[in-house]
This record gives C-alpha cells, sequence and structure tokens, in this order.
C-alpha cells in the first residue's frame, strides 16, 4: 500500500473463494497499478482480487437470488398470460363479424 509497487506473478495473500482461507495468491493480472485477478498458490484457482475481503458484500448475496427468482417470474408473466388466453371466452367477435347485411344481388361485374 505505502507505494511498493505489485507487479504481476507477486505473492500477496487474498482471500481464496474455493479454499475458503485467506491464502498466498499471486498476482495474475492487473488494471494500471490494481491488482485485477490472483491465482490461489495452493488450489490455483483464479479469480478476481478480493484485497483479502470475503467476498461477503454489504449487499446480501441473497438480494441477488432473490433478483433472480423474481426475473424468473417476470419471464413466466408472458406465458401465465398465454394461458388466459388459451382459455377465451366464447369468441364475441365472430357474432358481430357474423354478415347480417344481405349482399346486394346484381353486383356489378
Ligand atoms: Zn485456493
Amino acid at each position: 500500500m505505502d507505494g511498493r509497487e505489485i507487479r504481476l506473478g507477486d505473492l500477496l495473500d487474498d482471500y481464496c473463494p474455493r479454499c475458503r482461507l485467506l491464502l498466498d495468491h499471486a498476482v495474475a493480472s492487473m488494471v494500471g497499478a490494481q491488482v485485477a485477478k490472483v491465482i490461489c498458490q495452493t488450489c490455483y484457482t483464479e479469480h478476481v482480487f478480493r484485497h483479502g475481503q470475503s467476498g461477503k458484500r454489504k449487499s446480501d448475496p441473497r438480494a441477488t437470488l432473490f433478483d433472480q427468482v423474481l426475473s424468473k417470474l417476470s419471464d413466466s408473466d408472458p406465458e401465465s398470460a398465454k394461458q388466459e388466453s388459451s382459455v377465451p371466452a366464447k369468441p364475441a367477435a365472430r357474432a358481430t363479424s357474423r354478415p347480417q347485411r344481405k349482399p346486394p344481388r346484381g353486383r356489378p361485374k
């Protein structure tokens, strides 16, 4: 942090989502001076550098899951609408579309 330059391949501690531990990681990629991805030196999983955080963010991950469920529900909305339209009342249009006017006889050719 104090001016020490981090380079690719440098080892640093980070939380490995697979090992679920704070372990040695090698810097795999960087964006500018920021470490972007690291590779766990225990399981060799490459993941986003978490700055030693356990991946738990302020927002509850369940919220995103819930959002996913919500989006799935909204996706199924048209289907339920389809179900509604597939059980239509008797087509009233047919009664009105019934020709009540007699076709004029002797229509011009
Ligand atoms: Zn690991």
